[in-house]
């Protein structure tokens, strides 16, 4: 009984925080940085996908607006970098989302104090790529789009580069942060290209190689915090995994 006491004491303690506006205020702006209310919607199958075999099949989804030839190069360096793990790159063209499906799971953040970005959750890619690397029949996929995104597994991981999903066989590369226009520096188209590729690259080094990363920030399975380390390392692995 007194056990029980004390732990009312403690919860009307509790409650009484809870209706100080400070700590609501606080409360409601950590409910918003979870985005406590679009976990749900965004729950991945739970099928395991069939065993990966290797030589396989990987294609290729666009999702915003990019040059034609960016496939043709992609392809011409995964092939020089992955030749005997792929016996096909196929280029399945683009996505477009539809208005309702956009605008779900958007979480909004400040890259400069009066300027915000929808960042949309990971997982939303996800669910697309696993539906099509179905439908297509192909082993794995990848998706190349020009919105930001967040984690759906971290969710304090925001305006990531790229993801992988290994078990479901897929992987997200986003291109806004890869963009010099994002840090309000002159565009450059050929930079710009060479950091799609490395991390187009080091996405399908995750699928193949698993989730490690490489120490040597040469190599292009190093893990980059930001662009200046994506343009320090080469879009080759290092000898550690050659
Ligand atoms: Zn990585
Ligand atoms: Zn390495």
């Amino acid at each position: 009984m007194v056990k029980f006491q004390k732990y009312e004491e403690k919860l009307s303690k509790y409650f009484q925080r809870f209706s100080e506006i400070k700590f609501k205020e606080k409360l409601k702006k950590l409910v918003f940085r979870i985005g406590i209310y679009h976990q749900e919607e965004f729950a991945l199958i739970t099928e395991k996908p069939k065993q990966l075999i290797l030589p396989g099949q990987i294609g290729v989804l666009f999702c915003g607006d990019f040059e034609d030839t960016l496939f043709d190069t992609i392809k011409m360096n995964l092939n020089a970098i992955f030749d005997s793990f792929f016996y096909e790159f196929r280029n399945l063209g683009d996505y477009t989302f539809s208005k309702k499906l956009f605008e779900k799971g958007i979480k909004n953040e400040y890259k400069i104090p009066d300027e915000r970005i929808s960042l949309h959750p990971t997982n939303k890619f996800y669910q697309i790529l696993i539906k099509k690397r179905k439908e297509e029949n192909i082993d794995m996929i990848l998706v190349i789009t020009n919105i930001p995104l967040y984690s759906s597994s971290e969710e304090n991981i925001i305006f990531l580069f790229g993801e992988t999903h290994l078990r479901h066989q897929c992987s997200i590369v986003s291109t806004l942060t890869l963009k010099e226009k994002f840090y309000n520096r002159e565009d450059n188209q050929d930079l710009f290209n060479e950091r799609v590729i490395k991390e187009t690259v080091h996405e399908i080094g995750h699928l193949i190689l698993g989730p490690k990363h490489c120490e040597n920030n040469l190599c292009v399975m190093h893990f980059s915090n930001d662009v200046e380390e994506i343009d320090n390392k080469s879009i080759y692995l290092c000898e550690k995994w050659v």
